[in-house]
């Protein structure tokens, strides 16, 4: 019997799946922390990995093969983390191989976690369907990946696809971390939900004042009731549609598949979204699915798992 690592590195939280040649034997989350640096994190990875092995009466050198999901540009041929966004920039330059031989004795594909994520859905989830899809993973920020012609987009620079959440919706807009202006990012993510709640004239009477924190859950909880809550939610909505309107047209995709916590409110989202899509687009062959994710949150670590088992 073989085994197979797949590993979801977050901003918040790490996930490990566990799986051998037929089924998924487990998937634990472990808090990151993302301050502490790349490196102590990756001893964390380790020790929750040989953790969940000997729960399962498995030696981690049992261990065939790993899939890694990282958060940042990747170029999955090299095993190189190319680039990082304010996000375990000491990754730059770490050796893959050697981590996977030392601690497990395994082979690694390491990619980035949008990827990772639509990998899931395309092959287990909400993406079955498709040839041509795009996932998007609303978190704290905006990460895309596209499958084009049943093959996943990568690129020249292994940019190709996964940069939605800089695509610019306001040419004169907010200046984004990655130094340009008015990206999807940076007009609507939870990353400057804070500012676009409080820079709303009629903050002070809102209920979201009273908030120790404020989410894209209690936004659109609050929504119903409250006409600050209302307003950004539909101006985010209508950057979030407006972006997927451009993806749409980048990459001929016929279906759309949203990930992250965020897809709670997928009541709201999806029909607000649909509605843009089939008034706004161009598709004259028909029209594009607007999906939530089937494995939602852990798309990355099932993806992990798929290409853990390729290898
Ligand atoms: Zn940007």
């Amino acid at each position: 019997m073989s085994y197979y690592l797949g590993i979801d590195l977050g901003g918040t939280r790490i996930k490990i799946g566990l799986s051998d040649d037929y089924q998924l034997i487990e998937i634990q989350n472990v808090k990151a922390s993302r301050e502490k640096g790349f490196q102590y994190n990756m001893k964390i990875i380790v020790e929750a990995a040989v953790g969940m092995c000997s729960e399962n009466e498995i030696s981690q050198y049992d261990i065939n093969s790993i899939g890694f999901a990282f958060p940042g540009l990747v170029n999955s041929k090299a095993k190189k983390v190319i680039a990082t966004n304010a996000k375990y920039n000491d990754a730059v330059g770490f050796d893959w191989d050697k981590w996977a031989k030392e601690n497990f004795g395994a082979a690694i594909y390491l990619e980035n976690d949008a990827r990772m994520a639509c990998i899931g859905e395309w092959r287990h989830g909400a993406g079955v369907p498709y040839t041509d899809l795009i996932v998007i993973t609303l978190g704290t920020g905006i990460g895309t990946a596209v499958v084009m012609d049943n093959k996943l987009l990568k690129g020249k620079h292994f940019q190709a696809g996964n940069l939605g959440g800089h695509f610019s919706v306001n040419y004169d807009g907010r200046l984004c971390t990655c130094g340009n202006r008015g990206c999807v990012e940076a007009e609507a993510s939870t990353v400057v939900l804070k500012q676009l709640v409080s820079n709303h004239p009629d903050f002070s009477t809102s209920k979201l004042v009273n908030l120790e924190e404020i989410s894209f859950n209690n936004l659109f909880e609050l929504a119903d009731h409250d006409k600050v809550a209302l307003d950004v939610r539909n101006q985010c909505l209508d950057i979030w549609s407006a972006a997927v309107i451009s993806y749409i047209h980048a990459f001929d995709s016929e279906a759309v598949i949203l990930v992250g916590g965020i897809m709670n409110s997928k009541d709201v989202i999806l029909p607000y979204i649909e509605e843009k899509v089939n008034e706004l687009a161009w598709t004259p062959w028909g029209k594009v699915a607007i999906l939530s994710a089937d494995l939602n949150d852990s798309a990355g670590v099932i993806g992990a798992l798929h290409m853990a088992q390729k290898i």
